[in-house]
């Protein structure tokens, strides 16, 4: 729907509902001219969209928002590939390979006047392995001869095929109700019609008495509370919408913020438990600290909540009107030594009390969440990984050295990486590379990860 109502580049989509966005999405897979961009282009309607399918050319994976008899779900094509530079069949299996572990369903595009191949073989073993289901589409099936060559195609083993001619349109509509009936239903039935661009969704956690409903007050009053509803919101009482830098903004569990809750036994798991689900329901945590005091333990505690929720994290310290020099000398080194964890931070040192850069919120805010959503280009992400290799090979083991051949972004929000090993990558050399990684593409505020896998 936005894709049509607005005139996106499609390519812009995926940064709008990436990988783990809230839509159900589809993974479109297949050899290199088997018309999986016709079909593509037959599914969401629009004869524009798509590049050229040819091998040869680099091009990543291209997502697409696609609406049938109502649903909307996502396509991802997975045929991003770069033939000269680490062999074809490598890296479309690759990209393949991680395309469908991110996907709820796959469509299997086979060419029906050209049968099952080997390259569609290997194809099939890794979907299968992959468990997630699966419909076999048999295109450019133009006529009856095509029909009886589609048949053929039972022996992939992946139940019917579903024969359409992307160029002509024929039987796609069967092929996208096979294809609903496999995907989970759409975030509007799932969550009651929250829509995807509303307000960002911010949580402000920390200890108790660091400041946060300070902070919320301060906020909320020197830039009016927004009472009114904000389109495509769900209205939930214990959240808040407060108009911050021009923008409105999406504050998770706020009714937990101001409630003062008592020290009663168990106090503590249950604010930890709060903690946990407003992450949940948030994209980035301003992660408040009371600067006035030592770190305490439950302060590293709730940033490696932070962290591990995969949200974007922004640390504020807060009370600044209260640190003198000496203050802030141990506090340097309480930084460098505990919160080692969360060095990419952005950093704000607020007052509530005085409003001391409040101003500073918002764009650090913005900063973390601009990484957190942050896509590189299979082509550019590759030419980093090679010069990286080449500059910084792996040391040597048992006489063997393990290359990372290659890799791809699985995701964002937060981005994660799959890397593509000839052997064991040590956990010293995967912190070098995501040192360098964030040195060459920022990914300010936000966590990374980075998994490797070993190709024998
Ligand atoms: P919460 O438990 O995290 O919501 O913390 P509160 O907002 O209730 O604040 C705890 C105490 O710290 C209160 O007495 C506040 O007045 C005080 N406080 C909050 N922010 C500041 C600040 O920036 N400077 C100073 N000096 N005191 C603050």
């Amino acid at each position: 729907a936005l894709a049509a109502e607005e005139g996106f580049d499609p390519e812009d989509i995926g940064d709008l509902n990436a990988d783990a966005g809230p839509l159900p999405v589809l993974a479109i897979v297949g050899r290199p001219n088997v018309g999986k961009s016709s079909l593509v282009n037959r599914i969401i309607g629009r004869r524009e969209a798509v590049v050229e399918d040819k091998p040869g050319v680099t091009r990543d994976r291209v997502q697409y928002e696609a609406t049938w008899n109502g649903r909307r779900f996502q396509i991802v094509d997975t045929g991003g590939w770069e033939l000269d530079v680490f062999g074809l069949d490598a890296m479309v299996a690759a990209q393949a390979e991680v395309g469908i572990e991110n996907a709820d369903a796959v469509l299997f595009v086979v060419d029906a006047t050209v049968g099952s191949t080997d390259a569609d073989e290997a194809l099939v073993k890794l979907v299968r392995k992959s468990g997630k289901p699966v419909v076999l589409c048999a295109n450019k099936v133009d006529g009856l001869s095509g029909e009886a060559d589609a048949a053929m195609l039972w022996s992939l083993g992946l139940g019917e095929p579903y024969c359409v001619s992307a160029l002509h349109g024929r039987g796609s509509g069967d092929l996208l109700d096979a294809i609903l009936a496999k995907l989970p239903p759409a975030p509007e039935q799932r969550f009651g019609g929250e829509a995807v661009g509303g307000p960002r969704r911010v949580a402000l956690i920390g200890r108790p008495n660091v400041g946060k409903s300070s902070l919320l007050n301060k906020v909320a009053k020197e830039d009016r509370v927004v009472v009114n509803e904000v389109a495509g919101t769900t209205r939930d009482p214990v959240d808040e919408l407060i108009e911050l830098g021009g923008k409105t903004w999406k504050f998770i569990d706020t009714a937990g913020i101001r409630r003062r809750v008592h020290q009663t036994a168990g106090a503590d798991f249950y604010a930890s438990l709060r903690t946990a689900a407003a992450l949940e329901k948030a994209e980035v945590a301003v992660v408040l600290i009371d600067a006035s005091e030592t770190l305490a333990e439950q302060d590293t505690r709730i940033i490696s909540m932070a962290v591990e929720s995969g949200r974007a994290v922004v640390v504020a310290y807060n009370k600044w009107d209260q640190i003198d020099e000496e203050r802030r000398y141990y506090l340097e080194r309480e930084i460098e030594t505990d919160l080692v964890q969360v060095q990419w931070a952005p950093r704000v040192n607020v007052s509530a009390l005085t409003g001391r850069h409040m101003e500073k919120l918002v764009p650090a805010i913005e900063t973390a969440l601009e990484g957190w959503e942050t896509r590189i280009p299979t082509a550019r992400l590759n030419a980093f990984l090679g010069e990286l290799v080449a500059a910084h090979p792996h040391p040597v083991r048992g006489g063997k050295q393990p290359r990372i051949l290659f890799g791809t972004q699985a995701g964002a929000k937060p981005p994660r990486f799959v890397l593509f090993a000839s052997g064991f990558i040590e956990a010293g050399y995967r912190r070098f590379v995501e040192r360098r990684l964030r040195e060459e593409f920022g990914f300010v505020g936000t966590p990374i990860s980075i998994s490797v896998r070993v190709r024998e």
